[in-house]
């Protein structure tokens, strides 16, 4: 049987003794795909199989295609071994990433890299079947302008607002109308394995896997944007709860007596600290005759929207600027509870307004400084993403390989 790399682990009817040979395939195709080009006597090191039995095995993995050859390797001594990657153009997977009022898609080749990249504007999330045919449609044109086969697709990854139970394959908030769940649908209508999960969520993997919370165990990775989103890294791993619902951080309490926030209760941290309030707020003051280069943008009739919001504030905007450090303010008060629970070693900042840089990084750390125990929040550092617009695509990426290569 040729080497599978998932979804086809759960082989019903066949017999273990090929279940195990898949198992050992796909623990030599995991070591490579997360350390690079190895050598035999490497892989026998990673992953404790005898040196005979690997030799075999990567044998079989480059007859399939999989693997290639690269060639001689350094030595520390004697013949110099050759080394042995994986192929990147075996297998792609394709990354979707869908905001309120954009959609990215990516396909990624073995290696990671985006092959293809688009960003479709004014596309509208909206809870209809119309919506999810332009989806199915999207990713059916950019399939046919690639040319590659269909059967060369190894899954898709989805990022998407709002709750959403990963293990399930729902979409609670948005898309609710796709038949048996939003991954099977699109699963259906693609003929592909799909992966979902929610944005903050996604984009921690995203860290994770690619940006700046490699090598860290406990990092939060915020997403601000419209609204506020939180994926958790513990220990290493993803943390999604029970139902996936974890990080729900934009409706804890900050003030009793607040506004009514669109989840029904009052005063959520949401109410006084969004990129929506932001913009609210702004757009209001500015109707107000406020003075401010935004001010500009009515005059012009071009739309005051969050990437306004931020250009004005790199500006040098004051009113602008000083809007955001209203909302940092806030958001340092609240990232305080979090940081007092989970002792994180780094806080990143993703989404649209983190764009702003050392704009958001320094109010929020003046007010962190102002509520936090020195001790604890003293260890955590707090910084922005550089993999900005392109963290949940590259999520979607990460979370389709971990579920891959998982080795449960
Ligand atoms: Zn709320």
């Amino acid at each position: 049987m040729r080497p599978q790399f998932l979804y086809e682990k759960n082989l019903q009817g066949v017999a273990n003794s090929v279940k195990r040979k898949q198992e050992q395939y796909r623990k030599i195709v995991r070591h490579l795909y997360y350390n690079g080009a190895a050598s035999i006597a490497e892989i026998v090191k990673a992953v404790k199989i005898s040196q005979p039995l690997v030799a075999s095995l990567v044998d079989d993995l480059m007859s399939y295609g999989m693997l290639l050859d690269k060639g001689v390797g350094e030595s520390i001594g004697g013949r110099r071994p050759n080394l042995f990657c994986l192929n990147s153009e075996y297998q792609y997977v394709i990354g979707v990433d869908i905001n309120l009022h954009t959609l990215n898609l990516a396909v990624f080749d073995l290696s990671n890299k985006q092959i293809f990249r688009e960003e479709i504007k004014y596309f509208d999330l909206e809870n209809s079947e119309d919506y999810l045919i332009s989806l199915i449609d999207k990713i059916e044109s950019m399939i046919s302008h690639l040319g590659i086969p269909r059967e060369k697709f190894l899954a898709v990854g989805i990022s998407i607002p709002g709750l959403v139970d990963a293990k399930q394959g729902l979409s609670h908030t948005h898309l609710s109308v796709a038949e048996n769940g939003l991954a099977h649908f699109m699963g259906e209508r693609l003929g592909m394995n799909v992966l979902l999960d929610n944005d903050a969520r996604t984009m921690a993997l995203g860290e994770k896997a690619f940006g700046k919370a490699i090598d860290k165990e406990n990092v939060l990775c915020l997403n601000l944007s419209n609204g506020i989103g939180l994926g958790m890294i513990l220990n290493g791993e993803l943390h999604s709860g029970k139902n996936g619902f974890a990080g729900e951080f934009g409706h804890i309490l900050i003030d009793p007596e607040g506004k009514l926030c669109y989840c029904g209760k009052i005063g959520c941290l949401e109410t006084l600290t969004s990129g929506k309030i932001l913009v609210k707020n702004i757009r209001e003051a500015v109707d107000k005759g406020q003075p401010t280069l935004l001010a500009n943008y009515k005059k012009e009739n071009r739309k005051i929207d969050l990437r306004a919001v931020v250009e004005a504030i790199l500006q040098g905007d004051q009113f602008a600027i000083d809007q955001l450090n209203q909302m940092c303010e806030y958001l340092g008060k609240g990232l305080v509870t979090l940081i007092h629970l989970l002792n994180p070693e780094m806080v990143i900042i993703g989404g649209k307004i983190a764009h702003a840089g050392k704009f958001v990084i320094d109010p929020v750390t003046m007010s962190m400084n102002k509520y936090a125990m020195s001790r604890i929040s003293s260890e955590t550092e707090l910084v922005c993403s550089d993999l900005l617009d392109d963290s949940a695509l590259m999520g979607t990426m990460a979370n389709v390989m971990r579920s891959v290569l998982s080795l449960d």
